[in-house]
Protein backbone atom coordinates (compact mmCIF):
# COMPACT_ATOMS: atom_id res chain seq x y z
CA UNK A 1 0.00 0.00 0.00
CA UNK A 2 1.43 3.33 -1.05
CA UNK A 3 2.52 6.28 1.67
CA UNK A 4 -0.63 8.52 0.49
CA UNK A 5 -3.46 5.44 0.40
CA UNK A 6 -2.40 4.99 3.91
CA UNK A 7 -2.14 8.05 5.04
CA UNK A 8 -5.59 9.03 3.63
CA UNK A 9 -6.86 6.20 5.14
CA UNK A 10 -5.66 6.61 8.32
CA UNK A 11 -7.10 10.76 7.86
CA UNK A 12 -10.84 8.78 7.31
CA UNK A 13 -10.20 6.87 10.20
CA UNK A 14 -9.67 9.66 12.62
CA UNK A 15 -12.24 11.74 11.11
CA UNK A 16 -14.89 8.98 11.77
CA UNK A 17 -13.23 8.73 14.86
CA UNK A 18 -13.81 12.77 15.85
CA UNK A 19 -17.38 12.08 14.62
CA UNK A 20 -18.44 9.32 17.14
CA UNK A 21 -20.75 11.14 19.30
CA UNK A 22 -20.82 14.05 17.41
CA UNK A 23 -24.37 15.16 16.00
CA UNK A 24 -23.85 15.46 11.99
CA UNK A 25 -26.05 16.87 10.00
CA UNK A 26 -29.70 17.65 10.31
CA UNK A 27 -32.53 19.00 7.87
CA UNK A 28 -31.76 22.33 10.03
CA UNK A 29 -27.96 22.02 9.10
CA UNK A 30 -29.01 21.07 5.25
CA UNK A 31 -30.85 24.19 5.10
CA UNK A 32 -28.87 26.12 6.43
CA UNK A 33 -25.98 24.77 3.92
CA UNK A 34 -28.01 25.51 1.05
CA UNK A 35 -28.87 29.41 2.68
CA UNK A 36 -24.95 29.32 3.15
CA UNK A 37 -24.75 28.61 -0.82
CA UNK A 38 -26.87 31.52 -1.70
CA UNK A 39 -25.22 33.40 -0.31
CA UNK A 40 -21.97 32.76 -1.57
CA UNK A 41 -23.73 33.04 -4.54
CA UNK A 42 -25.08 36.59 -3.67
CA UNK A 43 -21.70 37.21 -3.02
CA UNK A 44 -20.23 37.04 -6.38
CA UNK A 45 -22.75 39.61 -7.54
CA UNK A 46 -22.54 42.20 -4.14
CA UNK A 47 -19.55 42.82 -2.94
CA UNK A 48 -20.68 43.32 0.57
CA UNK A 49 -18.06 43.06 4.15
CA UNK A 50 -21.56 42.66 5.73
CA UNK A 51 -22.44 39.53 3.77
CA UNK A 52 -19.11 38.75 3.87
CA UNK A 53 -19.47 38.52 7.68
CA UNK A 54 -22.66 36.57 7.87
CA UNK A 55 -21.77 33.65 5.49
CA UNK A 56 -18.61 33.20 7.69
CA UNK A 57 -20.57 33.52 10.78
CA UNK A 58 -23.27 31.20 9.72
CA UNK A 59 -20.29 28.50 8.38
CA UNK A 60 -19.07 28.57 11.67
CA UNK A 61 -21.87 27.56 13.32
CA UNK A 62 -22.78 25.29 11.33
CA UNK A 63 -19.41 23.23 12.06
CA UNK A 64 -20.34 23.95 15.65
CA UNK A 65 -23.16 22.26 15.11
CA UNK A 66 -21.93 19.30 13.13
CA UNK A 67 -19.53 18.72 15.67
CA UNK A 68 -21.72 19.46 18.82
CA UNK A 69 -21.37 16.91 21.44
CA UNK A 70 -24.47 18.66 22.80
CA UNK A 71 -27.01 16.43 20.69
CA UNK A 72 -30.10 16.56 22.81
CA UNK A 73 -29.76 20.09 22.56
CA UNK A 74 -29.39 19.89 18.35
CA UNK A 75 -31.67 17.69 18.14
CA UNK A 76 -34.10 19.99 20.18
CA UNK A 77 -33.17 23.18 18.13
CA UNK A 78 -33.62 20.86 14.89
CA UNK A 79 -37.11 19.78 16.08
CA UNK A 80 -37.86 23.64 16.39
CA UNK A 81 -37.37 24.40 12.95
CA UNK A 82 -39.16 21.18 11.42
CA UNK A 83 -42.37 22.54 13.37
CA UNK A 84 -41.90 26.35 12.51
CA UNK A 85 -41.26 25.06 8.80
CA UNK A 86 -44.07 22.98 8.73
CA UNK A 87 -46.87 25.50 7.46
CA UNK A 88 -44.37 26.61 5.37
CA UNK A 89 -43.31 23.34 3.98
CA UNK A 90 -46.76 22.42 3.85
CA UNK A 91 -47.90 25.11 1.60
CA UNK A 92 -45.08 25.16 -1.27
CA UNK A 93 -46.14 21.54 -1.09
CA UNK A 94 -49.59 22.04 -1.74
CA UNK A 95 -48.86 24.52 -4.15
CA UNK A 96 -46.99 22.03 -6.31
CA UNK A 97 -49.59 19.10 -6.03
CA UNK A 98 -51.72 21.98 -6.88
CA UNK A 99 -49.87 22.30 -10.00
CA UNK A 100 -49.41 18.59 -10.90
CA UNK A 101 -53.04 18.31 -10.35
CA UNK A 102 -54.06 20.88 -12.96
CA UNK A 103 -52.02 19.22 -16.10
CA UNK A 104 -54.59 16.01 -15.04
CA UNK A 105 -57.44 17.78 -13.79
CA UNK A 106 -59.83 20.98 -14.55
CA UNK A 107 -60.98 22.54 -11.60
CA UNK A 108 -64.87 23.78 -12.22
CA UNK A 109 -66.97 25.85 -9.81
CA UNK A 110 -70.53 25.07 -9.47
CA UNK A 111 -72.32 28.39 -10.89
CA UNK A 112 -74.97 27.64 -8.03
CA UNK A 113 -72.91 26.93 -4.92
CA UNK A 114 -69.42 28.21 -6.52
CA UNK A 115 -68.00 24.87 -4.71
CA UNK A 116 -64.99 23.57 -6.74
CA UNK A 117 -64.99 20.43 -8.87
CA UNK A 118 -62.48 18.17 -10.22
CA UNK A 119 -62.67 16.49 -13.23
CA UNK A 120 -60.01 14.58 -15.22
CA UNK A 121 -59.12 16.09 -18.11
CA UNK A 122 -59.76 15.20 -21.74
CA UNK A 123 -63.12 14.02 -21.16
CA UNK A 124 -64.66 16.61 -23.78
CA UNK A 125 -68.11 18.15 -22.58
CA UNK A 126 -69.50 16.39 -19.64
CA UNK A 127 -72.27 16.89 -17.41
CA UNK A 128 -71.43 17.71 -13.76
CA UNK A 129 -73.40 17.58 -10.96
CA UNK A 130 -72.79 19.59 -7.97
CA UNK A 131 -71.80 17.17 -5.04
CA UNK A 132 -72.57 20.20 -2.49
CA UNK A 133 -75.86 21.45 -4.02
CA UNK A 134 -76.62 18.48 -6.57
CA UNK A 135 -77.02 21.39 -9.47
CA UNK A 136 -76.19 20.01 -12.67
CA UNK A 137 -74.33 21.89 -15.45
CA UNK A 138 -72.19 21.20 -18.67
CA UNK A 139 -69.06 22.12 -18.73
CA UNK A 140 -66.11 21.29 -20.78
CA UNK A 141 -65.23 21.92 -25.02
CA UNK A 142 -67.03 19.42 -27.75
CA UNK A 143 -64.11 16.60 -29.30
ZN1 LIG B 1 -73.15 23.51 -6.18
Amino acid sequence: MGRLSQFMQRLRYNFSNFMIGRYGVDQLGKFLWGFVLALIILGFFIRHPLLEIVTILLIIYLYFRMFSKNIAKRYEENQKFLDSSYKFRRFFNNKKSMLMDLKTHHIYKCPMCKQKIRIPRGRGRVEITCPKCKNKFVRGRKH
